[in-house]
């Protein structure tokens, strides 16, 4: 069954890697909203979320094929340390986005500091992981119209004002 596109989900989940640790949840926070159809989460996350009937809960696990793809040797690279702002205190762990030059942004994360070499690593921290979520579908509802103009769900109650 195709899942409905145009509809937004309102899940509770927890994500941890193959070792069991958590990689992040929604317990700590409120519960996550998006709006199918619109490439917001995993293709197979919403494939299989959509097969749910509100109020279950499901384990879903995902390979990395299927989640944030192989971890790739060739997305760490090596760069100087004048390559950043002079006035930024680089720290091991930071993040930071480059502009490609054609208008594409690429985050990427610093992994290693030394004298004036810095490592730093493009692929998603996901990357590699095998996935295990815990979903529980709290409620499923038509997207309003200004969610669908703007392509993204505006949270459980549909108000969620942004900028
Ligand atoms: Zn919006």
């Amino acid at each position: 069954m195709p899942l409905a596109e145009n509809k937004v989900f309102t899940i509770n989940y927890t994500v941890k890697d193959k070792e069991g640790n958590v990689l992040d949840t929604t317990n700590k926070d409120k519960p996550y909203s998006f709006l199918s159809g619109q490439n917001q989460i995993l293709p197979e996350l919403e494939n299989k979320i959509g097969e749910m009937i509100i109020g279950s809960k499901k384990k879903i696990v995902l390979p990395p094929e299927q989640g944030y793809g192989e971890y790739d040797e060739k997305a760490v690279r090596e760069v100087k340390r004048s390559d950043f702002p002079e006035d930024v205190e680089l720290k091991e762990g930071m993040r930071f986005v480059a502009d490609t030059g054609d208008g594409r942004q690429l985050p990427f994360i610093i992994t290693n500091i030394e004298e004036s070499e810095i490592k730093i690593d493009f692929n998603h921290p996901y990357a590699g992981k095998t996935l295990e979520f815990n979903v529980e579908l709290m409620n499923v509802r038509d997207a309003s119209d200004e969610e669908l103009i703007h392509g993204h769900a505006h949270g459980p109650d549909g108000h969620h004002h942004h900028n």
